[in-house]
């Protein structure tokens, strides 16, 4: 049998983390088994399910790489399957009208409550011959009156509810909508899904769709539901504790890999290893691996994580994802060095695409102002002689590789019997603006031939002027 697992988001809000860490379980299950991954927009809600949030989605998975082999399903598409289907069971008596009306049923409830009973419809209407004049009714399911409904969860292990405990759950909302606990299971069933893997937050749910598939005569999945996300406070992981929305990290200049690799870790775990290609993943995954207890989101691992990834990628795909912070940032990747050749001057001292694109804006532009620390320190004219001729050097070198330029500086210093760094320093504070950069050869070298010489310039123009003040 060919494993099928589905990720099923309703798109009443952005893709948060946890139900990206969902759909990346289903994902990997489904490709460590050689099966397939569909997805299924659970829209049914018209109210709070809109476009912007389903794209959100779509984007967010597209940029991940989880890619499904069918779907996107819309829920909203299938209302006349699921009609059919609530028809049937009306006629076979798997289901019922049902005419409460909202203040029967609030006296029901308070009477419960009074009596210390537990709360659920009673089953008053599942006889009822007769139609009620001005009512349009629910459709209800009838749950069996007793017996146990045994689930053999492959996180929670043997997870068993009472019938007694379950009421005739609504599958049909009096202006005829399907609900939830309803078509998710006609859909399961539609689309041959063998295997549910979801957040816990459903496990209640689990009982009343399996007496609904067993309704139906459709074979059982096997379920699996995923332990919850906590927060560093350890209540359940929301805004409070900073960004939820995938797309917030992707604005923030995460590589997708390094997510995937974090969120893998939240519940699932191989050993101690902490660093897992998505080969691996693959290759590794197993649903009965996955921690029956919550797991805490850590922002910082997160970040040490990413930054793992950056120091790791080839350069190409660093450059390549490069470019639309570049653009992002105002800056023209055209109008600079290749992207993919920051990579080697910066991913040490970047935790972040977008602290990398901050840290080399002076490739791709220029700056307003040297730093004035940094010139008062440097620019002095002690060095008004090593800048000229490193400057003129440099003008004159036939090729600009970082081997030339690194030979150029060295020459000028060896001249003038002064240590590199004397003079490198003055060179970085000029082609910067400021005092810190990748190594001096590096760092030339991709500011490139141009916009370093008229640096130069400017900055021994600068040293001109202290000298002429009298300054040292
Ligand atoms: N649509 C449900 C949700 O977003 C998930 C349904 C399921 O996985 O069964 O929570």
């Amino acid at each position: 049998m060919t494993v099928r697992t589905r990720f099923a988001p309703s798109p009443t809000g952005a893709l948060h983390l946890g139900s990206v860490r969902t759909a990346l379980f289903c994902w990997l299950y489904a490709r460590h088994n050689k099966g397939q991954f569909v997805l299924r927009i659970e829209d049914t809600d018209g109210e709070r399910s809109t476009p912007e949030n389903v794209d959100a989605i779509l984007d967010g998975m597209a940029w991940l790489g989880l890619d499904p082999d069918e779907g996107p399903f819309y829920q909203t598409d299938r209302f006349d399957r699921y009609q059919e289907v609530i028809d049937q069971w009306l006629s076979e008596g798997k289901a019922y009208h049902c005419y409460c009306t909202k203040d029967e049923l609030d006296n029901l409830r308070a009477g419960q409550m009074a009596r210390g009973e537990k709360t659920g419809y009673d089953g008053r209407c599942r006889d009822r011959k007769e139609p009620r004049e001005g009512v349009d009714p629910v459709v209800r399911f009838k749950n069996p009156l007793d017996g146990e409904v045994v689930i053999d969860d492959q996180v929670r292990g043997t997870v068993v509810f009472q019938n007694a405990e379950l009421d005739d759950l609504i599958i049909a909302r009096s202006d005829g909508t399907p609900t939830y606990n309803f078509s998710v299971i006609i859909d399961d069933v539609d689309m041959g899904i063998t295997s549910v893997i979801r957040g816990d937050d459903h496990l209640n749910n689990t009982p009343k769709q399996m007496n609904m598939l067993e309704a139906l005569g459709a074979e059982m999945p096997v379920y699996a539901h995923l332990p919850m996300i906590l927060g560093s406070d350890g209540a359940k992981l929301s805004k409070r504790h900073g960004a939820v929305d995938i797309r917030e990290y992707r604005e923030q200049g995460y590589l997708p890999e390094a997510m995937l690799n974090y969120l893998v870790r939240l519940g699932w775990s191989h050993g101690d290893q902490e660093l897992f290609s998505l080969d691996e993943m693959i290759e590794l995954f197993d649903i009965a691996d996955v921690n029956q207890s919550a797991s805490a989101f850590n922002a910082e691992k997160l970040l040490w994580l990413n930054q793992q990834y950056i120091i790791a990628a080839p350069e190409r795909r660093i450059g390549g994802a490069l470019i639309p912070y570049l653009k992002k940032a105002g800056l023209n990747p055209e109008d600079g060095p290749d992207p993919s050749d920051l990579a080697g001057g910066f991913r040490e001292r970047a935790e972040t695409l977008v602290q990398m694109v901050e840290s080399s804006r002076y490739c791709y532009e220029d700056f307003d102002e040297i730093d004035a620390k940094a010139a008062k320190k440097n620019l002095r004219p002690v060095v008004l002689e090593p800048m000229k001729a490193t400057k003129d050097k440099l003008a004159e070198l036939a090729d600009w590789t970082k081997e030339g330029i690194s030979q150029c500086i060295e020459d000028v210093a060896q001249s003038f019997e002064i240590n590199m760094g004397k003079l490198g320093q003055p060179i970085r504070v000029a082609v910067t603006g400021g005092a810190v950069s990748p190594p001096i050869d590096i760092t030339v070298w991709l500011v490139g031939r141009e916009r370093t010489l008229r640096r130069m310039d400017i900055a021994i123009e600068r040293i001109l002027e202290r000298a002429a003040a009298g300054g040292n």
